[in-house]
This record gives C-alpha cells, sequence and structure tokens, in this order.
C-alpha cells in the first residue's frame, strides 16, 4: 500500500483510513451490484439503503429523535448562511448573532441582508482570541433564532458548552467541530455542518432541523432555500451529493465501531492536550493564540518567535511528512487541525518534530 502523509488540513480534511478503503474495494463495483455508488439512480432501492442507513447511525450516534429532520443538502455551510435567515427569520425579522470569528461574520453578513440583525456579542476587539462569556451576551428575548459557530477553524477557538438563549431557538455552524463530541440535542432546534472537516469530502452539508421549526419556512421561497420541502421530500427534492453522502454514512460507521462520540472525544482531548502541552511547555517559544480555556480540540494554532521562522517550520515539516501546516492566510502563524480522523500518532510525531526545530532554531 502507498505511504500516506499526516494531513493537517484545515479542510478538505484527512478521512479515517478504514472508510477509504472501503469505499475502493466498493469502488467499481458497490457490493457487487455491477455499477459504483455514483452511477446509480438516486431514487433507486441501494442508494435509498445507503442514505436511510445514514440517517439512522446520525441518529444513533448524537441521540436524535423523531422531533428532528435530518437533511443532506449541497451548498457548503455557506449556503446555510443565507437559508437559515431566509428560512427561519420571519415573521419577527430579527436575530441573534454571537460572533467568534470570520465564519460568524460572514454568516452574519448574510443574515443582514433578510432582516434585523443584532449582534449579541463579539471579540473582533480581542482577534477573536476567545470565546464571550455568557454575562457578555446581549441577547433578545424576542428575536427569531440566536446563531453562533461552536468551532472556530481560522482562530482556533471553541465553546466549551453551548450558550444559555432561554426559549429562542439556538442555530449553530458546527462545520468544523461536528462530531467530535455528543451533543445535548434538547439545547438546539437547527444544527448545520459542511461535511470536508470532520465528517466527508466536500459537497454534503448536513442539517439537523426540529420539524417546528419548518413550519416558518414560507411558500414564497425559491424552491431549493426552503427547508420544508427538503424535508417533506426527505432530502431527494433535486439529486443529493449521492458520493459524498455514501462517504459520510461510512464515517457514521467508523464512529460507531470506534465506540461513539463519548469514546471519540476522549481521543480528542487526548490528542489536543498532547499538542497543547507542547506548546505551553516550551517557555515561550511556540505560543498558542487563543487564551487557553477556549482552545479548539480540533484547530491548534500558534505562532513562533518570527515569521521566517514560521516559514522554515513549514517547509522543514513538509519534508518530514507533515502537510496542511500553514495557518489561515487571514492570520499566519501555524495551525494543526487534528480531527477525528488524524491518528494520536501524528500528533506525537509533530511534538517530536517541534521539540528539535526548537533546539535546532
Ligand atoms: C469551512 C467553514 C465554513 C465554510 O464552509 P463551506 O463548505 O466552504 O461553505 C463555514 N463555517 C465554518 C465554521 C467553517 O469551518
Amino acid at each position: 500500500m502507498e505511504k500516506r502523509i499526516f494531513n493537517f488540513s484545515a479542510g478538505p480534511a484527512i478521512l479515517p483510513e478504514e472508510v477509504l478503503l472501503e469505499a475502493q474495494k466498493d469502488l467499481f463495483s458497490y457490493k457487487g451490484c455491477g455499477m459504483s455508488v455514483m452511477e446509480m439512480s438516486h431514487r433507486g432501492k441501494i442508494f435509498d439503503g445507503i442514505i436511510k442507513e445514514a440517517d439512522a447511525d446520525l441518529r444513533k450516534l448524537l441521540g436524535i429523535d423523531d422531533s428532528f429532520s435530518i437533511l443532506f443538502l449541497q451548498g457548503g455551510a455557506t449556503l446555510q448562511f443565507s437559508m437559515v435567515p431566509l428560512n427561519l427569520m420571519p415573521p419577527a425579522n430579527k436575530a441573534d448573532y454571537i460572533v467568534t470569528g470570520a465564519w460568524a461574520e460572514k454568516a452574519a453578513k448574510e443574515a443582514k441582508k433578510v432582516g434585523t440583525v443584532n449582534i449579541a456579542a463579539t471579540t473582533k476587539a480581542d482577534n477573536f482570541a476567545r470565546i464571550p462569556k455568557q454575562s457578555e451576551l446581549k441577547l433578545d428575548p424576542d428575536a427569531s433564532y440566536v446563531h453562533y459557530t461552536s468551532n472556530n477553524t481560522i482562530f482556533g477557538t471553541e465553546w466549551r458548552t453551548e450558550p444559555e438563549v432561554g426559549n429562542v431557538p439556538l442555530i449553530c455552524d458546527a462545520s468544523s467541530d461536528f462530531l467530535h463530541k455528543k451533543l445535548d440535542m434538547n439545547k438546539y432546534s437547527l444544527i448545520y455542518a459542511g461535511a470536508q472537516k470532520n465528517i466527508g469530502p466536500a459537497g454534503v452539508t448536513v442539517v439537523i432541523i426540529k420539524k417546528s421549526l419548518l413550519e416558518r419556512s414560507q411558500d414564497t421561497l425559491h424552491t431549493y432555500m426552503n427547508y420544508k420541502i427538503h424535508a417533506d421530500n426527505e432530502t431527494m427534492y433535486n439529486t443529493p451529493t449521492t458520493f459524498g453522502i455514501y462517504i459520510a454514512g461510512l464515517v457514521f460507521k467508523w464512529l460507531l465501531n470506534m465506540g461513539g462520540l463519548d469514546e471519540m472525544y476522549k481521543r480528542n482531548v487526548e490528542k489536543a492536550k498532547i499538542l497543547y502541552d507542547a506548546i505551553y511547555g516550551s517557555d515561550g517559544y511556540y505560543k498558542g493564540t487563543t487564551v487557553p480555556e477556549d482552545a479548539s480540540l480540533m484547530n491548534v494554532t500558534y505562532r513562533l518567535p518570527s515569521e521566517e521562522l514560521e516559514k522554515k517550520f513549514i517547509d522543514e515539516a513538509k519534508k518530514k511528512g507533515f502537510e496542511g501546516l500553514k495557518g489561515h492566510r487571514s492570520v499566519g502563524g501555524i495551525r494543526a487541525s487534528i480531527y477525528n480522523a488524524f491518528p494520536k500518532k501524528g500528533v506525537e510525531e509533530l511534538v517530536q518534530f517541534m521539540h528539535d526545530f526548537k533546539k535546532n532554531n
């Protein structure tokens, strides 16, 4: 088998090797049916089984009951920045946004095109290095919903617990930490996540929506933009991204086989600790870019003493087989994305490399 690199890319990102090998085995002829998943009708019996299993396995993983619909849509998390306000802002036409990074800003920007946006809190003045405290949130009890971003992929911060929003529906962009731990679904009205960070290939976006919210979707909406139409048609209003759903389904089975999301969370905490211990224990050579209590388990961001050293670090790391360590172009520095599928061994080897690099530079 060909050698694989340690892929620290923020997204599209690493997938479990077991999933890739299984997909490879079935690529030419899915379970001996004579065609690949890419070539079969999305309304045929085989694909119907694939999508129903993906739905059932995702429900098992997160404990999602019948009061929610699960949709597998397209357009990335970016389309959700529009679909959320278009469907859910009426009739009050005002919503609260908690701004903790670039993606949250983009979500708020689209919402402003639909109605009144109240920025309930923003940590922009602190370079998004932290998550706001509950006491900082200026929430409107009459808002149509509260939107927040559970993990800030670019800035490397993550909410430890959900914001408390009373009876207002809570909406979460979980694109970069979806399925990294179990959630209390009672707290949520809608969760969306582009697949390419933690659950599958680019092209699929999972939307988990409380069925009671579907009555807000108005007939005047363009058809693809309407959650109710997708829910009524069980994701089959138009041709969904069949291959992406199939791979995401394999990832759900992989997570169940690994012992579920509590086990995954344990591993994620352990992996992140190895890396943060190396950063915080480096006598200031490596500097975390966030306050430690809000540091992300998924995207670990840090700096070196100079930009020249950062460039050298990235170049030398590449030669050792560590890819994707360059921070987002808007912030620089180093970003190690260590999603569910990223092996602990890769984190340990990166830490060893960091230790050697510091000694030599
Ligand atoms: C990557 C990302 C997005 C954008 O996803 P697309 O699929 O490119 O639209 C949105 N939100 C968060 C938190 C992300 O990490």
